[in-house]
């Protein structure tokens, strides 16, 4: 199979180079922001995308240009022998930047073989620093793993990214000691701007606060310096180097400060549907194609291609304030 020569490019222009894979829909946590208890129902089993044929879409993903590919969830290590999946994908596409997002209360014990594994990164989701209160907001008291995680990720040499919602009332308080860890710890912290999305979400202006707020917080604690280029590398964050500290701190503001014009994401969820946009609730169904084997891949490169013209802006498709989506974040993976 030969690796794209051209870029692949949505119908502005854009360049999509980014797989966001969802694994599984469930996860051991119940994040207030995310899929409230009182509304959890799970994806049947069957409708979940088998190993191989996620192995099939990032083989297609490959081929069509995707450089870069992230497994989410949901919680990614609460499906079985997702290290598997992980070594498979590695093993068959050696130059695949390859990520995962995790609430990491499942990480500990993986971090060296992620990294023997070439895994380029771990984003760990994190909103508090407090026990207690990350048992409120999680559900589950469980900050002690994640921690372990953390250190052992470091010393296993991954790169680390704390990833914090910023909810307005409820973590507000402790930007400053997310700075500190930043600052002891070589890793980088970002706060993320609560989005509405998700028919669960517990999304309120009183909970909500603007990028530009959280880092008039984080300056109070320390001396930010802007990176040279604001959005590293094609990302979405906006970071600053922590004078005299070892990690970064910074924020990702999809709400006040868009990044559509650069976004170069695909996702596909755990179910095999794809979504050209976060903010957006079309989703063309490649499951079933996958699973024809009069269509299969040929079929979902079309599909693929086809939606790929109408990717929207998603600040087109999100006005503040505007309803939330029906699936939840922890169905799309974020
Ligand atoms: N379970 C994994 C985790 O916790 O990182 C992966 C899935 S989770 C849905 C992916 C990311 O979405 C997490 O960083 C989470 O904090 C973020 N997220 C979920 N709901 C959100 C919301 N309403 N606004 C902003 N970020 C959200």
């Amino acid at each position: 199979m030969t690796v794209a020569k051209e870029a692949l490019r949505d119908g502005r222009g854009r360049e999509v180079s980014y797989l966001r894979l969802s694994v599984t829909d469930r996860c051991n946590l119940s994040c207030l922001y995310c899929r409230p208890k009182d509304r959890i129902s799970f994806i049947p089993h069957n409708d979940i995308l088998r190993y191989e044929e996620l192995l099939d879409l990032v083989s297609l993903g490959r081929e069509m240009g995707i450089s870069k590919v992230r497994l989410t969830g949901g919680e990614p290590f609460a499906r079985k022998d997702v290290m598997v999946l992980v070594e498979s994908i590695r093993r068959r596409f050696p130059e695949m930047d390859l990520r995962l997002t995790t609430n990491a209360t499942l990480l500990a014990g993986k971090p060296a073989l992620l990294a023997e594994l070439g895994v380029t990164a771990v984003n760990i989701s994190c909103d508090t620093l407090d026990r207690e209160k990350y048992a409120r907001i999680t559900g589950c008291d469980r900050l002690d793993l994640v921690r372990r995680a953390i250190d052992e990720s470091l010393a296993a040499g991954l790169r680390v990214k704390i990833n914090a919602v910023a909810l307005r009332g409820v973590n507000t308080d402790e930007i400053p000691a997310f700075v500190r860890l930043a600052t002891d710890a070589p890793l980088d912290v970002r706060f993320i701007e609560f989005m509405p999305v998700g028919d669960g979400n517990l999304w309120k202006p009183e909970n909500y606060i603007a990028a530009k707020d959280v880092l008039s917080l984080a300056v109070r604690a320390a001396e930010l310096v802007p990176e040279e280029n604001g959005h590293i590398a094609g990302g979405p964050a906006r970071m600053y180097r922590i004078a005299g500290g070892l990690g970064r701190f910074g924020v990702i503001s999809p709400l006040s400060e868009h990044f559509c014009d650069a976004c170069n994401r695909l996702r596909i969820t755990s179910d095999g549907k794809l979504r050209t946009c976060l903010f957006s609730d079309r989703e063309y169904r490649l499951r079933p194609l996958l699973r024809n084997p009069k269509l299969g891949l040929r079929k979902v490169r079309e599909v693929i291609a086809l939606a790929l013209r109408t990717k929207p802006l998603g600040y087109e498709v999100l006005n503040p304030g505007a309803v939330p989506e029906a699936r939840n974040m922890s169905a799309i993976g974020g």
